[in-house]
């Protein structure tokens, strides 16, 4: 029995190589949750699955969705964010990072409640299905709150405890003891990482025991490490090598690894990052870099070592959005400037960072990001008609430079419907909004003095 049928729609695909391709009039037929026939509408399989679907009903009965001109691509994957941030969004401003941390996000999270990160992630996951994100790797304290919005939400998520060396030895025990309880949950819509928060606020021994951890149980390690060039050179002068030296170090790089950021990699770093036995992909988030003043990753040289980056957002406090859609384009014009070179990173390059290397880098190659036989059935209907996107010469170079996440129709997960034509189903957005915004005075009240942490990094 098929869940839903697709028609008519203009297909991202991958090629053999991993190329990206738009394939025209093509049928998608999604069972049990994953795509299980993608072919020319013309062909026997997608029609006898259209005409099973006519006769359970068709488009009334939720059986078939005509997607004639519009376009269906891999829903987007967030490798990297603190989604419940998104309470303090535009709340810290044009400062450094040090007064950022200091002075504003970690006295404000001194006042959270794990009811407080529930109702921020609801509208983080609101924001997230609308933008046409599908799955995200997610970095924060109260993650069992977090895991009940994933269930209810519909999204996929890669969810890890954050913990710092001042939480004492309890900081890993309630990370690894959420992992092991979450693997698997929500119908397999979750997986769980371990997620020290990075090289500069958990020690060496703590890494360690996390390297050890996440090896005895097959976990992935989420982590922040050499987040900028200052990061990196401050670690050079105080211990004389660079935070992947200070991984490596520990035995991480053995592990699976899921790296945010990674702006101060330098040529030095990749042989080591290469020769770890671990898989190892980086989430970048370039928005933020931006306003940040930073550089942006070295996505051409980890690139040349086979280490696949994603794409990311970070928390909402930082990046402002959750747009994965955006966050794609500031990569390709950011890699662009970087290399000082016209040629590189094109649209459909970058496509492929967002698709199949998210992917990677959030550990579910050959489950997600990609709309091919066997793949969960996570992916989004754009519609192109707007006037900023017409008309259209070439799909890859319209999506990434002129369409926008709002441009998304409709969002689907696990081969559920989430979003039909831009009204989420699963979220009742208002009363999320009207739920959060008598916390804020409270959320972002500093007068405590109080801190959860010092950022000496
Ligand atoms: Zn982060």
């Amino acid at each position: 029995m098929n869940d839903l049928v697709i028609t008519g729609a203009t297909v991202l695909r991958h090629a053999v190589g991993g190329g990206v391709e738009f394939v025209p009039d093509t049928t998608i037929v999604i069972a049990d949750g994953l795509f299980s026939v993608v072919d020319d509408a013309d062909s026997l399989d997608a029609r006898s699955a259209v005409a099973a679907a006519t006769l359970a009903g068709g488009a009334r009965a939720g059986a078939l969705i005509d997607a004639s001109g519009m376009v269906a691509m891999p829903g987007f994957i967030n490798c990297h964010t603190h989604s419940p941030m998104v309470m303090f969004r535009g709340a810290a401003e044009d400062v450094p990072e040090s007064r950022w941390f200091n002075e504003f996000i970690w006295p404000m999270e001194v006042n959270l409640t794990d009811e407080d990160v529930e109702v921020a992630t609801w509208l983080a996951a609101a924001e997230m299905i609308r933008s046409g994100v599908t799955t995200f790797a997610d970095h924060y304290f109260s993650m069992p709150s977090i895991a009940k919005v994933v269930d209810g939400s519909g999204l996929r998520a890669v969810l890890g405890s954050t913990y710092f060396s001042s939480d004492g030895g309890g900081g890993l025990a309630q990370s690894l003891e959420f992992a092991l309880q979450y693997n698997g949950a929500s119908g397999g819509r979750i997986t769980t990482a371990l997620a020290p928060h990075a090289t500069y606020t958990v020690n060496d021994q703590d890494l360690a025991a996390t390297s050890v951890a996440g090896l005895e149980h097959d976990l992935l390690v989420h982590i922040h490490a050499s987040e900028d060039r200052h990061q990196m050179k401050h670690s050079r002068e105080r211990f004389g090598h660079t935070p992947i030296e200070t991984l490596r170090r520990a035995g991480m790089l053995q592990n699976r690894l899921l790296i945010a950021h990674g702006i101060g990699i330098v040529p030095e770093d990749l042989p080591l990052l290469a020769a770890g036995s671990g898989q190892i992909g980086f989430g970048s988030a370039p928005r933020g870099y931006l306003k940040n003043g930073f550089d942006t990753t070295p996505v051409r040289l980890i690139d040349s070592f086979g280490i696949p980056v994603g794409l990311a957002t970070d928390g909402a406090a930082s990046n402002n959005t959750l747009d994965v859609w955006e966050a794609m384009t500031f990569m390709n014009l950011t890699q662009k400037a970087r290399e000082n070179d016209q040629t590189y990173m094109t649209s459909r390059q970058v496509l492929g960072h967002a698709t199949t290397k998210s992917a990677a880098a959030v550990q579910l190659a050959g489950t997600i990001g990609s709309i091919a036989p066997g793949f969960k059935a996570d992916l989004i209907l754009v519609d192109l008609s707007d006037p900023r996107s017409q008309p259209v010469h070439d799909y890859a170079n319209t999506i990434v430079h002129s369409a926008r996440s709002s441009d998304v129709d409709t969002t689907i997960v696990d081969g559920r419907v989430l979003m039909r034509h831009k009204k989420i189903l699963t979220i009742d957005v208002p009363a999320v909004i009207a739920e959060l915004a008598p916390r804020l005075a409270r959320l972002t009240d500093r007068s405590h003095g109080t801190s959860i942490q010092d950022y000496d990094a």
